[in-house]
């Protein structure tokens, strides 16, 4: 039997929204039952019309507002509105800090049941735009010309950009010149519905407090039409360059890259700092791409480490050695375990242009490395998780709950699965003193957050 809903598809309505998604959508209720309606900001009070509507919850289209948020505000960038990249440009910076650390709040109580946790207000920053030091453009055609441009949402139509208002300039600079330059030499785009062409995406990485500049071209084919004389124009334009890579993805996905990445030009890496740690950083590594907001975060890390000297301490999901090598200034010493192997050897390399011999590295999955030393009798005073969206492991939380190191700092881009996970470590044993979010990505619904746990034997169930 099917419960009559309060709204019908093709109603109109007056609801007020409460709420934001997940993805950045006004959420009205009428009667408990929500509508999830773009552009809609809490507070505001407009006129829906009802699109879709399923058991538990509907979609809705604004149609007229009548009470506007004081948050609200004109967005930036011309293209907002067709690119999808940025969800919450319609609202202020002040509003968007504040959105996040409601955010935080409320899924740690729902899904965690976490209850009264110090929840900082998000640290943000004080220039929210032009952050990211990597763009991936895909690349198209536009009367006979090559174009990089962004997917039109819900299609795999490229739309021409000439700038992106949360890249460096430097990156809008690299990708304009090189498409350009690409575009001269006849080489053409890749067509994902025949599955031809040549160039996929440009990718531009910048170090921020270096200023060298890679540049990736992701290709179809094994050889890039005018290899030459395309690398001899790049590097006679970009003022930084350092590196030039091609990667080769022949198959018909989207996953941008390919398997085989190969120098066509100078170093295999470019260099940047975190605070006073130099990283280098391949083409194909994981490395922050918000590097003031970074230091920012493991800084907290540190901080919520809590290290003398004495310590040792494990860095589980470490990628390059990033966090590791931030807190084996303070250690006696560092354990990092990450799957990617180029990662580790970027890590290895990491750690001895820093002069650091105080960490050590190793390949494979955290659930397994982890348990494993712990059997050999290895133990940590902290422990440090930063796992990808989908949380830790379960088995390497039941691990950390048999080991008890006296802190774990858990750095997430997830909250949901980081309220999960803490659950399961209250459960045995710790308690959560502190979450901090920080505002890795200004302008998107995402949010990055750092939470302190002391293992608290009184807890243990
Ligand atoms: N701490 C690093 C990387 C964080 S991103 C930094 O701040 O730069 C998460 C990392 O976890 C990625 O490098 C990913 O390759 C790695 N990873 C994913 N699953 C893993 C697993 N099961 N075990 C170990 N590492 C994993």
């Amino acid at each position: 039997m099917s419960r009559t809903l309060p709204v019908q598809k093709n109603d109109y309505i007056d609801a007020r929204f409460e709420d934001l998604t997940h993805d950045g959508a006004g959420v009205a209720k009428v009667e408990g039952y929500p509508i999830f309606v773009p552009n809609g900001l809490p507070g505001e009070k407009a006129k829906i019309k009802v699109l879709k509507v399923n058991k538990g919850y509907g979609f809705g289209r604004l149609i007229e507002l009548y009470e506007k948020s004081p948050y609200r505000v004109e967005p930036q960038c011309p293209i907002y509105k067709e690119c999808g990249g940025c969800q919450l440009q319609h609202l202020s910076y002040e509003g968007q800090l504040k959105a996040k650390e409601k955010q935080v709040r409320d899924v740690l109580q729902r899904i965690g049941r976490l209850e009264n946790i110090d929840v900082h207000p998000v640290l943000g920053m004080k220039e929210p735009w032009r952050y990211r030091n990597k763009a991936q453009v895909p690349v198209g055609e536009q009367e006979g010309g090559l174009i990089g441009g962004f997917y039109q949402q819900r299609s795999h139509k490229i739309i021409d950009m000439k700038e992106c208002i949360i890249q460096q300039e430097k990156n809008d600079e690299v990708v304009q010149a090189v498409i350009e330059i690409c575009s001269r030499y006849g080489v053409t785009a890749y067509d994902e519905n025949t599955h031809k062409g040549d160039l996929r995406h440009v990718m531009a990485r910048y170090g921020l407090t270096t200023g060298e500049v890679m540049v990736v071209l992701i290709t179809r084919t094994n050889e890039l039409p005018h290899k030459n004389e395309i690398i001899k124009e790049i590097t006679e334009r970009i003022k930084g360059i350092k590196s030039i890579v091609q990667n080769i993805n022949k198959q018909k996905t989207n996953v941008i890259f390919g398997d085989k990445t190969k120098v066509l030009w100078g170093e295999e890496v470019i260099y940047d700092f975190i605070g006073d740690i130099k990283f280098a950083i391949s083409a194909r590594s994981f490395y922050q791409v918000n590097p003031e907001q970074t230091k920012v975060l493991y800084e907290k890390a540190l901080e919520y480490a809590g290290l003398s000297g004495n310590e040792s301490v494990i860095d589980a999901y470490c990628g390059i050695g990033t966090i590791s090598l931030f807190l084996a200034q303070k250690a006696k010493k560092v354990f990092g375990v990450e799957i990617v192997p180029e990662a580790i050897e970027d890590a290895k390399r990491n750690a001895e242009l820093n002069g650091i011999t105080n960490a050590e590295f190793a390949v494979g999955e955290a659930e397994m490395v982890i348990p494993k030393w712990y059997e050999d009798g290895n133990t940590a005073d902290v422990l440090v998780v930063d796992p990808p969206r989908k949380g830790c492991d379960e088995a390497l939380l039941k691990t950390i709950i048999e080991m008890k190191p006296q802190k774990v700092v858990y750095v997430s881009c997830n909250p949901g699965t980081l309220a999960r996970d803490l659950r399961i470590l209250e459960d045995g044993g710790y308690q959560t003193v502190e979450v901090q979010p920080v505002d890795m990505f200004p302008q998107t619904m995402h949010v990055e957050c750092v939470a302190h746990l002391e293992f608290k034997e009184a807890g243990v169930k």
